[in-house]
């Protein structure tokens, strides 16, 4: 075994040294696009009962001088476990604070909400209630359009800490949102004890949500959990219209997805 094991180690070793290489070299990359500005915010449509628009999700893109448009399931998770994610995150906030800002001086925008990713690790540094009120303050955006998704990874490290937190940025008038609901470590004591807004119905119980009986039972699930406790739901992941009416028929009353419109440039943004 011992000989095999040593063997093993000898044909894996030149492949892991490829991925340590290919690894760092995204990270030296990173860095550099923090530097130089190569990232950009695409803000997707959030639409309520009647399909009106109500707000947007704030989601970061990566212009690769070389490698071209890069999605962020491609760097998150690397800026998350070399720390480079507190930069990113914070110029995340920045950017779409100062969006909301330029939105609410626009009489057509001004309703908006801005809806913005935290990663576990932003959250629990100890600055981040800070720097999300100096955020507020200097940019001038109003806090009552901002709404923080948060993921259920965030309540297993220290719940006091986290309720501390939350409490202090929705008394600043800040909402939040639990993110990617269902997927992670759900627990309801967490649920009744967080001072949440919203739940967000995880794409992957919508997908198949009209041909998967469990998949459709968990999104009416959700949806009656949430308006039990006096929260807001919404779906994400809605690529169709008979998606949207069958979750509309549970009640479920706010939207997102492709059926509204991809993630774009602020630009792009309608009344
Ligand atoms: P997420 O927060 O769950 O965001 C939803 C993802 O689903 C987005 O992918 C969005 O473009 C995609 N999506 C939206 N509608 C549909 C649809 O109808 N069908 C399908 N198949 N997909 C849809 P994206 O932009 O690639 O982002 C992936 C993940 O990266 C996000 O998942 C989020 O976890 C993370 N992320 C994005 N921006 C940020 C950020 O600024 N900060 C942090 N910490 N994470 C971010
Ligand atoms: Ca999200
Ligand atoms: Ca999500
Ligand atoms: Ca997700």
């Amino acid at each position: 075994a011992k000989a095999a094991g040593r063997n093993a180690l000898r044909f894996f070793q030149p492949d892991m040294q490829e991925v340590v290489t290919v690894r760092s070299a995204l990270e030296a990359d990173l860095r550099k696009a923090l530097r130089e500005g190569q990232f950009a915010l695409f803000y997707q449509p959030q639409v309520g009962a009647e399909g009106q628009l109500t707000g947007v999700e704030a989601l970061v893109r990566w212009h690769h001088p070389e490698r071209g448009l890069i999605a962020p399931n491609e760097f998150i998770p690397l800026a998350e476990e070399t720390g480079l994610i507190l930069s990113l995150g914070l110029w995340v906030l920045e950017t779409a604070c100062a969006r909301l800002a330029i939105w609410g001086g626009d009489s057509g925008k001004a309703h908006l909400t801005m809806a913005v990713n935290v990663s576990a690790r932003q959250f629990h540094h100890q600055d981040f209630v800070d720097q999300v009120l100096a955020t507020l303050e200097h940019t001038g955006a109003n806090p009552q359009r901002l709404k923080l998704e948060l993921t259920e990874s965030l309540f297993l490290t220290d719940v006091e800490d986290t309720i501390v937190k939350m409490t202090a940025l929705k008394d600043a008038g800040v909402s939040f949102s639990l993110d990617d609901f269902g997927t992670g470590y759900s627990s309801l004591s967490y649920l009744k004890r967080l001072p949440l807004d919203q739940l967000k119905i995880d794409q992957s119980f919508i997908r198949d949500v009209l041909t998967d009986p469990n998949d459709a039972t968990i999104a009416r699930t959700i949806v009656a959990l949430g308006h039990s406790m006096g929260l807001a739901v919404i779906a994400e992941g809605v690529e169709t219209e008979a998606q949207r009416e069958f979750l509309a028929s549970h009640n479920c009353q706010a939207f997102q997805g492709y059926l509204f419109g991809k993630a774009e440039p602020p630009e792009r943004i309608p009344h």
